[in-house]
């Protein structure tokens, strides 16, 4: 992704939280940064490679300011920021340079800031925190009698510590399906409760994926998923956790049917190259789904759908998988193959209408699922006898070819209507 050919609005979230406090009672307190003025932040397993840095100029934990300089690679950023004690809830948006954060608490030593980039629709790119410590600088007074009158010993208040986060891997349960719900599951020590989701598509975050949650879609496949949740606890800087990459989701299963009986033979895992188009064929028999699923125990061949008499659909291989139809390499590798039972035992092999209104809507949803357009024959959706020397597939591609296509651009049709 090219970050700099796009623009981006990056957005800054700044968490301030006090840590400690000076309840020095004499003198006049000026709060310096001290070693480390310039604090780099820390990478908290950004998705995005975006290159950033905070750093605190001058001294500049005066009265009512915290100042910053912020650098970046966008001209403007958005600064939502927090802080019980600073009262800082609103989002600022500023330029690169110089950030101050008006502050009512001066008194305040350590911050610790967590900022997030985020793109243009709101996705967190990264997150990075830092702890700021600030020195005080204590102006003595000179003329300080040399035998001071006892102070009374004044009990400091105990500055709360703020613990480093206890490290959590969230696991991600569900098939790895289109359609199929993902369930992120935290994983957090007792104690912990969660803040947030954000789900991955591959390095990306996934637009509004931001629930416990996550249904897979087509944009998925051939992708991995993860998910990163944050997790919070009183006294203890914010954790973040990042599960394992699934493996690739898988294409499969994209449209209804009314029986999977998948093979496990006599088809290739996988493809190598996008579906295109649609063969369709027919039995030469008046098959069930089981029965032509036993057929292809023993015959070296295979298809996608079978589509039975009764209009029934099944589907004997996945989408994804690259089935063994069309006696063609090159066809088999781009395609989708149908099979649809003959409701006669022989020549001139016809289609009953159930199946050929089963067979259009099939067509029609892995024609809008695979982008294909309105089904259109020899263009979309080709006979077999295209590709090989064969009878295949009987009358749908002579008396019942203009049936079977308009059924197929109905489909087509009210499916879009009905998008
Ligand atoms: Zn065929």
């Amino acid at each position: 992704m090219n970050l700099s050919a796009k623009r981006l609005t990056l957005v800054w979230s700044l968490v301030v939280m006090l840590i400690a406090s000076l309840g020095v009672a004499t003198g006049q307190p000026v709060a310096t940064a001290d070693t480390g003025d310039k604090a780099s932040f820390t990478s908290v397993a950004p998705p995005t490679t975006v290159s950033m840095s905070i750093d605190v100029l001058g001294t500049s934990l005066t009265e009512n300011s915290l100042e910053l300089s912020v650098t970046g690679s966008s001209r403007s950023y958005l600064v939502p920021m927090f802080g019980a004690d600073y009262g800082l809830t609103t989002q600022v948006l500023c330029d690169p340079g110089t950030l101050t954060i008006t502050a009512s608490a001066p008194q305040k030593l350590e911050v610790t800031l967590m900022v997030s980039f985020l793109d243009e629709e709101g996705l967190v790119l990264a997150t990075y925190e830092d702890t700021l410590r600030m020195s005080p600088t204590i102006a003595q007074t000179p003329e300080q009698p040399a035998t001071p009158a006892p102070q009374p010993v004044v009990e400091q208040p105990k500055a709360p510590v703020l613990l480093p986060a206890t490290a959590f891997t969230p696991t991600i349960s569900g098939s790895l399906i289109v359609t199929q719900k993902l369930t992120a599951s935290a994983n957090l020590p007792s104690g912990w409760k969660v803040s947030g989701y954000q789900w991955f598509r591959g390095s990306a975050a996934i637009a509004g994926a931001t629930a416990s949650t996550y249904i897979v879609t087509a944009k998925d496949v051939n992708l991995t998923l993860s998910v990163r949740v944050i997790a919070t606890r009183d006294g203890y800087k914010d954790g973040v956790g990042t599960s394992a990459a699934t493996s690739k989701v898988a294409w499969n299963y994209l449209v209804s049917v009314d029986k999977t009986k998948l093979l496990s033979k006599h088809y290739t895992v996988g493809r190598t190259s996008k579906i295109d188009k649609i063969v369709i064929h027919h039995n030469a028999g008046n098959l069930s789904i089981d029965q032509v699923y036993n057929v292809w125990q023993t015959r070296e061949a295979s298809a996608h759908y079978q589509v039975q008499s009764d209009g029934k659909v099944g589907r004997l291989v996945a989408d994804g998988n690259t089935a063994w139809h069309a006696g063609n390499w090159q066809a088999n590798v781009t395609s989708i193959g149908i099979e649809h039972a003959n409701n006669t035992g022989k020549a001139p092999w016809t289609i009953s209408d159930s199946a050929i209104d089963s067979g259009g809507r099939l067509v029609a949803e892995l024609s809008i699922y695979y982008g294909l357009g309105r089904p259109t024959w020899m263009k979309t959706v080709y006979p077999h006898s295209y590709f090989s020397s064969t009878s295949c597939p009987g009358e749908l591609s002579k008396s019942q070819q203009a049936q079977y296509m308009a059924r197929a651009q109905y489909w087509y049709d009210q499916l879009i209507a009905g998008a």
